[in-house]
């Protein structure tokens, strides 16, 4: 019997550590991560450059009030700030709390800055935002909200990829448009150029702030430092969480200077948000990712996993699709995912689901070439034996 809320359908293994790219169970066995703790643990288990940098602040200084200033805050701000189009950060301990924030802002910005009231905020279908009442909410998928009536106001959903009915959806209450540049949860699905630049010219035509959640796609898991880099945009407001802490809660946004005015002193916060250990965290795992030139090695191995992927298909008739960027990768089924998933598992390799029929891998930076062959590999071996049983 467990003393948990039974709220996730946990696998049966017991995780007791992690090391580079494997984990390990209880009993000993070992484990080829392509999960990575939901796209958090990017740089490995364990990474031994963040490790040093975060026993450093566990000697100094572990947590401050924002009621004082902290200097390593200013400095992982500093630093995220260079890496994308904002100018300013807040931070905060998850993914969900990072797009409240946004909500929050975009909101105090239209109604206070610009004296609008605008509240709206569109959002898109098989979207996932967070587990919180606002950022539930904005998520387009109906099993995340079932049972939390009453929802609060002001969020609407339109298909992805739809220009006609984003239009169409637009209201003298719009504030904003969120929206993921690759749909994670809800399949590993980018967003289609020409669909960005439609939001653009609506954003400016419309006033619109354009929040882009970049949860999952954040710090260089797509192979650039955030997804909308692919694209020829400038979003007003950025999140992220998930890769950020290499695994220590770390949550944020980075938000244009015109934004400044609308969070004032008192307006937003949070007690542990930019806590000094989870900023040492953030700015490790940057510099890491600097100075090991791990973008292009995403792009490296993300090309060379999908290209065996797709070599794959081509063998295997029940794969349907193969789709991602970077190391955000999609594999598309004919059947169910999930009992792939569990014969991966025995096979000693990890791997998620994003959808019923949807695989998803999302690898540490540091996979080698041999990991992905032999991921890649096993792969085609349970599918055929898979294929033969439904
Ligand atoms: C995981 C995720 C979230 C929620 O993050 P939490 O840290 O679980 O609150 C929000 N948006 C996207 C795109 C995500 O992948």
């Amino acid at each position: 019997m467990s003393y948990l809320f039974p709220n996730y359908g946990r696998w049966p293994i017991r995780i007791t550590k992690g090391e580079g790219n494997y984990l390990w169970d209880e009993a000993g066995n070992r484990y080829l991560d392509l999960v990575s703790g939901i796209a958090v643990t990017s740089l490995g288990n364990v990474p031994p450059q963040v490790k040093v940098k975060v026993q450093e602040q566990l000697d100094t200084l572990w947590h401050c009030s924002n009621l004082f200033e902290i200097p390593v805050q200013e400095k992982l701000a500093a630093k995220l700030t260079s890496l994308t189009c904002g100018n300013r950060a807040f931070f905060c301990n998850s993914g969900a709390e990072a797009n409240e924030a946004a909500i929050k802002l975009a909101r105090r910005y239209q109604q206070k800055v610009q004296k609008q009231n605008r509240y709206e905020v569109i959002t898109f279908e098989q979207s996932f935002h967070g587990r919180t009442l606002a950022t539930l909410t904005a998520t387009g998928q109906a099993k995340v909200k079932d049972g939390f009536d009453p929802l609060p106001e002001g969020f609407v959903t339109v298909p992805y990829n739809d220009a006609e009915a984003l239009s169409a959806a637009i209201t003298e209450k719009t504030c904003a448009i969120m929206l993921e540049m690759v749909q994670g949860e809800g399949g590993v699905h980018p967003a289609s150029p020409e669909f960005v630049e439609h939001i653009k010219a609506l954003c400016a035509e419309h006033d619109l702030l354009l929040i882009v959640d970049e949860v999952q796609t954040g710090i260089g898991r797509t192979g650039k430092w955030f997804a909308y880099q692919h694209y020829n945009v400038e979003p007003d407001i950025i999140t992220m969480a998930k890769g950020l802490g290499s695994g220590f809660p770390i949550g944020a946004i980075v938000g244009k200077e015109k934004l400044a005015e609308a969070f004032g002193p008192g307006t937003h916060g949070t007690t542990f948000g930019g806590n000094p250990l989870a900023c040492a965290a953030g700015l490790a795992t940057l510099e890491t990712i600097e100075e090991n030139e791990y973008l292009a090695r995403v792009e490296e191995m993300g090309a060379y996993f999908i290209e065996k992927l797709n070599r794959l298909s081509e063998a295997c008739p029940d794969v349907v699709n193969v789709r991602g960027k970077g190391l955000m990768i999609g594999v598309e089924l004919a059947f169910e995912a999930a009992p792939v998933v569990a014969k991966m598992r025995e096979q000693g390799i990890l791997l998620l689901q994003a959808g019923p029929n949807m695989l998803r891998l999302l690898p540490p930076f540091t996979i080698e070439k041999e990991e992905i062959d032999h991921a890649a590999q096993a792969l085609e071996e349970v599918l055929n034996a898979t294929a033969q049983t439904v």
